[in-house]
């Protein structure tokens, strides 16, 4: 086993709205409790953990697979197969004897660049049959024109030469499928509450190893 190349894919994350990384819909809490996003803990600067851009990006890739683990089909693939690119760039969840060698991707935390103010943001749920609005709550998420810098890796090793994505193959199969991971951030968005107009994103300046490129 032997690593047989590196790339690299860079460029700036432009928040088209507000975006909240840090808070979490499913910590619903009653009260006008904060939500408040992650800041570094040095400069105070709102930055994007590599970890939320990479969780992001397997679960659309994973939804446009149609690949999931667990009994119920509600975790992350760890099925480990040879032909599953999840888990080959991903690395298998919850899987640590397998075949397919170290995780590709290496996501690094998105750094602020511009802008970084924050806002807090209303968000109410309502109840469907009065109309009214309840649990009302205050997140806090960063301004839109915001961007941060956007930094990945994608480890080849001689296992990848067999991989095939979108006509390509061996390593370059696996930076396809990264850009395709880009796409859809870029169709859904980054960061907790998307549903309620926050997160959208545009990818901006891309270079695959200081080569500019297009999605
Ligand atoms: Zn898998």
């Amino acid at each position: 086993m032997r690593k047989t190349g590196y790339h690299e894919i860079t460029g700036v994350i432009h928040c088209l709205s507000g975006l909240r990384v840090g808070g979490s819909d499913e910590l619903l809490q009653i009260g006008g409790t904060d939500l408040t996003c992650i800041k570094h803990p040095v400069t105070l600067r709102p930055y994007i953990p590599g970890s939320s851009i990479k969780g992001k990006m397997r679960s659309e890739q994973e939804q446009k697979l149609g690949r999931f683990g667990g009994r119920d089909q509600s975790e992350p693939c760890g099925c480990a197969g040879l032909a599953c690119l999840v888990c080959r760039v991903f690395g298998p969840h919850k899987k640590a004897r397998h075949e397919l060698g170290p995780t590709r991707i290496v996501m690094r935390d998105a750094a602020c660049t511009r802008g970084g103010e924050t806002e807090l943001k209303s968000e109410n749920v309502i109840d469907r049959k009065t109309g009214t609005a309840l649990h009302p709550r205050k997140v806090e998420r960063v301004v839109a024109g915001s961007e941060f810098s956007l930094r990945i890796g994608i480890q080849v090793w001689d296992l990848d030469s067999g991989c095939e994505h979108n006509d390509k193959n061996g390593g370059d199969a696996l930076v396809e499928f990264v850009k395709d991971g880009l796409r859809s951030l870029q169709q859904t968005g980054l960061g907790s509450g998307i549903s309620k107009g926050s997160g959208e994103i545009e990818f901006q300046g891309l270079k695959l190893d200081g080569t500019p490129f297009t999605l």
